[in-house]
């Protein structure tokens, strides 16, 4: 039996990945939850064994919070930690036309799946004692981008969700914190990313001068989750190498 387990969205690729790696080398029961069933299995076996469970499903869909806050519980007996980092981007020109589809698929996975993924897991958590979730937001919800209007919006709403949702939980020994990735190398932005040099004129842009990488991120995140942080909440710490810094 695992001393503590945690549900990762997101987990088949880039930060969620990330995420399930870095869990399960620390000990924890994980809950690998993802739309990508194939990348799902690729994952499994890799950490170690019946420490890495799959969930495919949607995080827009209540179901899916439901199932993956159930496995967590039938698995290892106890949820300690949530890490809601599905999430879908693109730019998005304003004159296309499916552009408020789109709109309103980008607020589902990122806005209204993270309200899913609080709301499934706190009964866990409440129950045994407390808990951390972490939702990965963006630097892109800090800023506006152009061309990123609908991404922007998603992002910024998940910053302040997570402020309000953080003075709801914490008396509940509940702490709620997002990270904010700035460009990281993974397939979510590989479209920027075709020739080797978009992508070192893009890190040159970047104060550091290169992108970020899933582990940096992960490693943002499992501050958040740990008991290091253990007076830390509602809040969001940017990782994105100082570019939003000025
Ligand atoms: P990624 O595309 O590599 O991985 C995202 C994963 O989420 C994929 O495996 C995908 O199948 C899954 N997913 C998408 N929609 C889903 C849904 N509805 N239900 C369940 N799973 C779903 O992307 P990434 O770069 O690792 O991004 C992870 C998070 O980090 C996202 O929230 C993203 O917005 C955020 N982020 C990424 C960057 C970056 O530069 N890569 C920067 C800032 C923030």
């Amino acid at each position: 039996m695992v001393a503590s387990s945690v549900v990762i969205t997101g987990a088949a690729s880039g930060i969620g990945r990330a995420c399930v790696e870095l869990f399960a080398a620390r000990g924890f029961g994980v809950v690998a939850v993802d739309l990508d069933e194939a990348g799902l299995s690729a994952l499994i076996g890799r950490p170690a064994s019946e420490q890495v469970v799959p969930l495919v499903g949607d995080v827009s869909r209540e179901e899916t919070g439901t199932a993956m806050a159930q496995l967590a519980l039938d698995r290892f007996g106890r949820l300690d930690v949530a890490v809601l980092n599905a999430g879908i981007g693109g730019t998005l020109p304003w004159e296309d036309a499916d552009a408020i589809d789109r709109l309103d698929r980008i607020l589902a996975v990122n806005v209204r799946g993270v309200a899913i993924g609080i709301r499934s897991v706190v009964p866990a958590m409440r129950a045994g004692g407390g808990g951390a979730i972490v939702v990965t937001a963006s630097s892109a919800g800090l800023q506006g981008e152009p061309g990123n209007w609908a991404y922007n919006a998603s992002k910024a709403a998940v910053i302040n969700m997570v402020r309000a949702a953080a003075l709801d939980h914490a008396a509940q020994r509940i702490r709620i914190n997002a990270v904010a990735p700035g460009l990281s190398e993974t397939p979510l932005t590989a479209r920027h990313r075709t020739e080797p040099e978009s992508t070192a004129a893009v890190g040159r842009r970047i104060p550091m001068q290169r992108w970020g990488q899933a582990r940096e991120h992960a490693a943002a995140i499992w501050f958040l989750a740990s008991p290091e942080a253990s007076y830390i909440t509602g809040t969001t710490l940017v990782a994105d190498g100082g570019l939003t810094a000025h």
